[in-house]
């Protein structure tokens, strides 16, 4: 693997990218804004990964890389795409996201080369704390950051139905954390896009969300001016039609079967829509929305352990 030449214009994202190792997880959350629970099995080609980042890095420079998927450490060539992501120069930082239900099988390796490694507790999927503090000492031995979320609730991401309505999906696009505060730009096959969803979204609608218009075609060429309107753009991707973006209702965590996944987002997205939280982000799009707790030290509480 080459490195490329690097422009005096880049643009910076004080936040990170997002590289998918996979598309599909083994677990079912209800409303996973990656869809996870229904995608097919999909596995990124580390030179390939490479490729799209060093030339996104000519004109694009982030603070972080964060891996994820679906579940990343289900891909048996992880430390390959840690290894591309680290030699495409594209970011300072590499995390990994995982839901913590593998971790303890990741190779040593792995724990060495990331930055930090990103554990989401699920009630449906409680880390013992023995394996917890077992994590925590290989973190420390590979001088690596662990830091733990508990994800008690969920909000929902996505309506199969959508709405019809403009003016709701530009207000949707506008409170937007994802995009807007989050900058979750993802990387994926050769495109850009700003946000994970308008990949995923089109992903699961159409066979090639290449064609929807919302990623824009990573090229040899320093392409940073059309970049830089692509992220600026005033108009949301077409993928907000079906998106909850930030203001999706709220609800407990859930394993849901996958063949019911789909069924339950059979409704438009004013059913699933939390009107107040929409009013609130439109106030201040900074305000907490994600109901996630981060645990510092010390065991998961028996509350979610019992559960
Ligand atoms: S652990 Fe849950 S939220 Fe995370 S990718 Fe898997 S299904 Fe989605
Ligand atoms: S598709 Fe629209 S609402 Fe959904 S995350 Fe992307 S920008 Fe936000």
């Amino acid at each position: 693997m080459a490195t490329t030449g690097l422009s005096d214009r880049r643009i910076y994202n004080p936040r990170g990218c997002e590289v998918n190792a996979v598309l599909h997880c083994n677990l079912r959350c209800r409303s996973c804004s990656h869809l996870s629970p229904i995608m097919p099995p999909w596995f990124a080609d580390p030179e390939r990964v490479f490729h799209d980042l060093s030339r996104m890095a000519r004109c694009y420079h982030c603070e972080f890389v964060k891996i994820l998927g679906g579940e990343p450490l289900l891909h048996s060539q992880l430390t390959e795409i840690i290894h591309a992501i680290r030699e495409s120069s594209i970011a300072q930082r590499v995390v990994l996201c995982t839901n913590g239900s593998l971790l303890h099988s990741a190779k040593d390796e792995v724990w060495s080369m990331v930055d930090e490694i990103e554990i989401s507790v699920y009630p449906s999927n409680v880390i013992p704390n023995d394996r917890l503090e077992d994590f925590r000492r290989r973190a420390r031995d590979h001088n690596t950051n662990l830091s733990v979320r508990l994800s008690p609730v969920f909000r929902e991401s996505y309506s199969e139905l959508g709405t019809e309505d403009g003016n709701l999906i530009d207000r949707i696009f506008h409170t937007c954390q994802i995009a807007h505060v989050w900058r979750c730009h993802t990387v994926h096959e050769g495109y850009f896009y700003r946000c994970p969803q308008s990949y995923f979204i089109h992903r699961l609608r159409h066979a090639k969300p290449e064609d929807s218009g919302d990623g824009l075609e990573i090229r040899d060429d320093d392409f940073a001016d059309d970049l830089r309107r692509h992220i600026d753009s005033a108009m949301g991707p077409a993928a907000c039609r079906w998106c909850l973006g930030s203001v999706g209702r709220r609800f407990a965590h859930e394993q849901v079967p996958r063949r019911q996944w789909a069924e339950l987002a059979k409704e438009p997205t004013e059913a699933l829509l939390d009107r107040r939280l929409l009013t609130e982000l439109e106030g201040d799009i900074n305000e907490e929305s994600h109901g996630k707790v981060r645990l510092e030290d010390g065991p998961i509480p028996d509350a979610w352990t019992k559960s």
